[in-house]
């Protein structure tokens, strides 16, 4: 019985390891500088927690989540996103009594999207959310933890940063009003799909890649008409910050994010060289969801990474530790053999043993991964209690003690 994975979830093993890991330490290292606390939550919750918030007629919600019924029929949900676990967590555990609350998490996620390059069923993401103020210092800081993040894990690839206002709360309720009202009188000029959305979801159809639709909505009613000035003024203060601070950024009107909770600044980081999923790490403001999940009544900023594109644009890590084959030319000197490895290893030495006991087969094998050194053991190093290092690229092999072996090699 051959069993194959699911469609749209991948393993991880070799460079994507070392990349996956990678990212984690750097993720580490700025959730230090900027003051942030992991939090680790289920990978399911209660269907509940993601229907509303992230909207009854999201493209989430309505297809992509994977829901099913515990056996006491309990509705739960693998979490499609990363935002509303951790504030529920949050709540969960009292911890927003001092605030502003800062939280950072890294896993999986899950949509039953259909799959294809940069976008999978299950995938990993990192959120960075503040919960608990108004200030758009914290939208800005968000912002640039993003940025001086992306510069760090990859200096040579160009990566825009787009930035929006999608106003007070009720100014998405108006703007989606009036984009409905524009798109049913071009009903019969839309595409199929976008016809659908009309009146569901008509925000959606500003992403539309189809040309019929990118014509339409080209002429379609503009999110800033529908500011307040209290939201015109934070958005024109966002700009002029990152302006002050050099971070280069363009405006993008049509940038309204897949999920109802959303206000205010949104910004998303994109690539050129990933295709169609372009978008690296996107986020914004969501003042009214705490609330909404039973929480106290406080605003939050955030945004979520996703690791696999990182991945995907990342060099290869090379192994900066020296790896040591050892090589244990007969069975009969297993036992000095393995005392010399177990000293090495306390030394923080990486030793990899094959267990052949065949000196030509472990050179070849050894040549074969790429191995610089190898320790040789054989009688005459058993009875003068020594070993053979060998150099694999020049060939050159010393008979030394296992003190000098390891000043040699930490
Ligand atoms: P979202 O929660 O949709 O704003 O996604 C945030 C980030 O997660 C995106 O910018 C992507 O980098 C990543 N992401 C979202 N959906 C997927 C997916 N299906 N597969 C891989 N990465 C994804």
């Amino acid at each position: 019985m051959k069993i194959t994975p699911i469609r749209g979830t991948h393993d991880f093993f070799g460079q994507q390891v070392l990349k996956y890991r990678a990212i984690q330490d750097l993720i580490s290292h700025y959730s230090r500088i900027y003051n942030f606390e992991e939090i680790i939550t289920p990978i399911f919750e209660s269907t509940d927690l993601f229907k509303k918030p992230l909207g009854e007629n999201s493209d989430v919600v309505l297809k992509e989540m994977y829901t099913f019924k515990d056996k006491n029929e309990d509705l739960i949900t693998l979490r499609p996103e990363y935002t509303t676990p951790m504030i529920r967590a949050a709540i969960s555990n009292n911890l927003l009594e001092k605030l502003p609350k800062k939280l950072y998490g890294i896993g999986p996620m899950f949509r039953r999207e259909r799959p294809q390059k940069g976008r999978y069923r299950q995938f990993n993401q990192i959120n960075f959310e503040i919960l608990g103020t108004h200030d758009v210092s914290s939208d800005i800081e968000l912002i640039i933890l993003a940025n001086s993040f992306l510069q760090n894990l990859l200096p040579d690839k160009k990566i825009n940063l787009f930035i929006n206002s999608l106003g007070d709360k009720d100014t998405l309720s108006k703007f989606s009003s009036a984009l409905s009202k524009y798109f049913r009188e071009k009903k019969e000029k839309l595409s199929e799909e976008s016809q659908n959305k009309i009146i569901s979801n008509p925000i959606r159809i500003l992403d539309s890649k189809d040309p019929m639709d990118v014509e339409i909505n080209l002429n379609a009613p503009k999110i800033s008409d529908f500011y307040s000035n209290e939201a015109n003024e934070k958005f024109s203060n966002i700009q002029k910050i990152l302006k002050d601070m050099s971070i280069d950024f363009s405006i993008n009107k049509n940038l309204v994010r897949g999920l109802d909770y959303y206000c205010h600044t949104v910004f998303e980081f994109k690539t050129l060289d990933l295709g169609s999923q372009d978008t690296l790490i996107g986020g914004g403001r969501y003042d009214g969801l705490t609330k909404l999940l039973g929480g106290p009544d406080i605003p939050g900023v955030g945004w979520a990474g996703g690791i696999e594109r990182l991945i995907m644009l990342m060099d290869d890590i090379k192994s900066l530790q020296k790896k040591i084959h050892l090589i244990i030319i007969n069975e009969s000197f297993r036992e000095y053999g393995l005392k010399v490895a177990n000293q090495l290893r306390k030394e923080n030495i990486n030793i990899h043993f094959d267990y052949k006991y065949n000196l030509k087969k472990s050179l070849s094998y050894a040549n074969q991964l790429g191995v610089r050194y190898a320790i040789i053991i054989g009688e005459e190093e058993v009875q003068k209690n020594i070993c053979t290092l060998k150099d694999l690229n020049s060939n050159v092999q010393e008979k030394k003690t296992i003190e000098n072996i390891i000043k040699d090699l930490s």
